[in-house]
């Protein structure tokens, strides 16, 4: 008997893993796939650790999510500065002022926020109620229509003025020239690549992969006394509400005979005609000098039922159907959902990290006897 079934050696089934291991919980971890750390996932191929499922960058403004993860891996300085080309046109992200003077020729922050106000005056919405109105207020028509529209409406599959504004919100603006694309305190990529950062985690903990867990509910359930699942929360209900919608994305990787195909390890391209939405270079990640390079274009695409659901799309209409299902999680006694795609919202890792940490605090709460090892939480 187990004390938690793990469903899902992603980072939050492998955060919770690791601290209830620490704890002295028996731990039983599956995934469907067959590798462990489930979208951090890097490979090494020819010595460059690739991101199989897109550019991962570690950020966080918490100390303590530093501190916490850096006892699983060293993180190297990789700073996170993309380039968006737009036509023949190449601009810094995200907008600052590198970007204002390459589109408008304006050298001070005082020129460049005199051309905004302009140009936000014409469109200007005292409350913004979707992505296009919120970007408009943010940073006007033109970066806009050059940088945001086309990038936006092929990634997520939808107009501008159907999706949630918080989309937008996650770039900064500055007036400053610095291409630093997080404002966090603490950046960087594990030096060995997030795998051997998730296997370490796990060192000790039972993993069983090419596992689906609704393949084997029944027997996975006995055998445990607390399900912690971070898959698709639609499913666990059998789509009882209705399915919610995801966005996917498919990869295509190049192994190319050049030391460096395009400069940057990120480069966006956001012109909708342009099918994919970026392509990464993954090492420029971790200022590898191999002889040759490895390059991934992202394609989003339409997801159906199979596909990997890698974006929650937190519109109205899906938050409505979310709510119903989370009604139910909390009803639960003996499951605990966790991650991105169980909770349905739009992570990024040190969120994950930070819920799942919490979440075992609760844990402990209810279970002070069983669960608190000395001097811990
Ligand atoms: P996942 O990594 O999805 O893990 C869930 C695991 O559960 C998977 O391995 C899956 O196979 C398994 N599973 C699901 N259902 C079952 C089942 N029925 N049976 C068995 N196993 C199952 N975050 C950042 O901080 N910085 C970034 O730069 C960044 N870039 C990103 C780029 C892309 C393209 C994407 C998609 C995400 C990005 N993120 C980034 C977010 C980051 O990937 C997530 O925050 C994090 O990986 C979520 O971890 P998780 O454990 O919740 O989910
Ligand atoms: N975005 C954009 N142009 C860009 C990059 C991002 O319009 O060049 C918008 C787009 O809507 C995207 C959102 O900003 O979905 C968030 O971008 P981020 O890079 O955080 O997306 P992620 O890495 O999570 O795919």
């Amino acid at each position: 008997m187990y004390d938690y079934l793990i469903v899902g050696a992603g980072l939050f089934g492998s955060v919770f893993a690791y601290e209830a291991n620490q704890r002295g919980k028996k731990c039983l971890v599956i995934d469907k796939r067959n590798h462990v750390a489930g979208n951090i996932y890097t490979k090494e191929v020819n010595g460059i650790n690739v991101h199989e499922y897109g550019a991962h960058i570690f950020h966080t403004s918490n100390k303590e999510i530093w501190e916490y993860v850096n006892q699983f891996a060293e993180f190297n300085r990789y700073t996170n500065s993309p380039v968006a080309r737009y036509k023949e046109e190449l601009y810094n992200l995200p907008f600052n002022m590198n970007t204002f003077h390459a589109l408008w020729g304006v050298k001070t922050p005082q020129e460049a926020k005199e051309y905004i106000s302009r140009e936000i005056a014409n469109t200007y919405t005292e409350e913004p109620k979707n992505l296009e109105e919120q970007a408009l207020n943010l940073v006007g028509k033109d970066i806009y229509e050059k940088l945001i529209k086309g990038y936006t409406e092929k990634q997520w599959g939808k107009r501008a003025t159907e999706l949630p504004s918080f989309i937008i919100k996650r770039l900064p603006v500055r007036f400053t020239y610095d291409n630093n694309y997080f404002n966090d305190k603490y950046q960087g990529i594990p030096e060995g690549g997030y795998t051997k950062m998730i296997e370490k985690m796990l060192e000790g903990i039972e993993v069983r992969l090419n596992t689906d867990y609704f393949s084997h509910k029944q027997e996975l359930d006995a055998m445990a006394h607390t399900v912690v699942y971070t898959g698709m929360i639609d499913q666990y209900y059998e789509y009882c509400y209705g399915a919610l919608e995801y966005r996917s994305l498919r990869f295509e990787t190049e192994q190319l005979a050049m030391e460096n195909y395009q400069g940057n390890a990120v480069v966006n391209y956001t012109e909708y005609e342009v099918p994919y939405t970026r392509i990464i270079e993954h090492k420029h990640f971790e200022f590898n000098t191999s002889k040759d390079t490895i390059i991934t274009r992202e394609y989003p695409k339409t997801w159906n039922l199979g596909d990997e659901p890698y974006y929650p799309v937190n519109d109205e209409k899906n938050m409505e159907i979310f709510l119903n299902y989370q009604m139910l999680a909390e009803k639960e006694t003996n499951v605990i959902f966790g991650g991105r795609l169980a909770n349905y919202q739009y992570y990024d890792m040190h969120h994950v990290i930070e819920k799942a940490l919490n979440t075992v605090k609760q844990e402990c709460q209810k279970k002070p006897e069983v669960c608190c090892k000395k001097g811990s939480i």
